[in-house]
């Protein structure tokens, strides 16, 4: 069966959902997303995502024209129709159609919300067992006083910028500092190393998107004991770290294993890294929004 996308209150076949070449959304990056997931048949922290696209939105002053709890009612019914358990979820809301001009208030028809459910698309699993090779890159993250990080916004240029880095160097995944060479996060995860007694993560003034495994991983690390600093560091902290690892919705907790050639720890994925993994899997399966009451 062909996948149903929503879009504005209805579902499309995929090969039918389309939207206007006005939208502003594709004109000019004009909206805001979420990525979210589903695991054995439960939305993992839903509620998080819907509140932090709100927060998006509220700061481009995009007014959504439903309320969170039909949003939410909207995700958990695109689940169903398509009839998926463990999935990723595209949350999509655009300043919807206008003219050729950046004019916001040209947009007459209101916001055009998309919602694609999808089966996951994982990182080959030996990169969770080896760990990840990451780099520095030099596309700097977005000053915060002009675009802040914070918000999830459809403008990615920034990123994708740093990916292109990543993916002419043959890696995964690099690490983008902010304009005044503090440690921000990676091009689309956050990042965390201990320093073999704290954990560490730069905090949100340093420029990043609060990620909502970031704070997963925060309560886990409470759960077993560890400390959690939210602090501005350099590049050299990282290199002299025990332990790393990425975090983000797609990616889970991912291991890195060496950064710009220097090898952290021994070289393989740490010994309270695979125990935040394995609690986090465990957290997946337990709680989340259920998608068939
Ligand atoms: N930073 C950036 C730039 C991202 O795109 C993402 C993924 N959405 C994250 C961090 C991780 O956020 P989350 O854990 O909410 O997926």
């Amino acid at each position: 069966m062909e996948r149903l996308v929503y879009i504005n209150g209805k579902f499309f076949p995929r090969s039918q959902a389309t939207i206007s070449v006005f939208d502003h959304g594709l004109l000019y990056g004009d909206g805001v997303f979420e990525g979210i997931r589903a695991y054995s048949g439960k939305v993992f922290r839903l509620r998080e995502h819907l509140e932090r696209l709100y927060r998006s939105a509220q700061v481009v002053s995009l007014e959504i024209p439903t309320t969170l709890e039909d949003m939410q009612e909207s995700v958990l019914e695109c689940l169903r129709v398509n009839d998926l358990s463990d999935a990723y979820i595209r949350l999509i809301v655009t300043r919807g159609i206008g003219d050729l001009g950046l004019d916001p208030r040209k947009c007459h028809g209101g916001p055009t919300t998309i919602i694609i459910a999808d089966a996951i698309e994982l990182y080959p699993p030996e990169l969770y067992e080896n760990g990840l090779e990451i780099i520095t890159v030099t596309t700097r993250r977005n000053l915060p006083s002009a675009l802040s990080p914070a918000v999830k916004s459809l403008n990615y240029l920034n990123n994708i910028l740093a990916k292109m880095e990543v993916n002419r160097a043959g890696l995964h995944e690099g690490l983008m500092l902010n304009h005044e060479g503090y440690v921000a996060e990676a091009t689309g995860d956050n990042i965390f190393f201990s320093d073999g007694t704290d954990l560490v993560t730069p905090p949100s003034s340093v420029g990043i998107l609060v990620g909502i495994t970031r704070g997963v991983v925060m309560e886990i690390a409470a759960e077993t004991g560890t400390a959690v600093r939210e602090e501005r560091f350099l590049l050299p902290d990282i290199y002299t770290a025990r332990e790393c690892f990425l975090t983000g919705t797609a990616a889970e907790i991912i291991p890195v294993v060496s950064v710009d050639g220097r090898v952290i720890g021994d070289g393989k994925p740490g010994k309270l890294t695979r125990e935040l993994m394995a609690r986090f899997r465990q957290r997946t399966l337990e709680e989340g929004a259920p998608i068939r009451p």
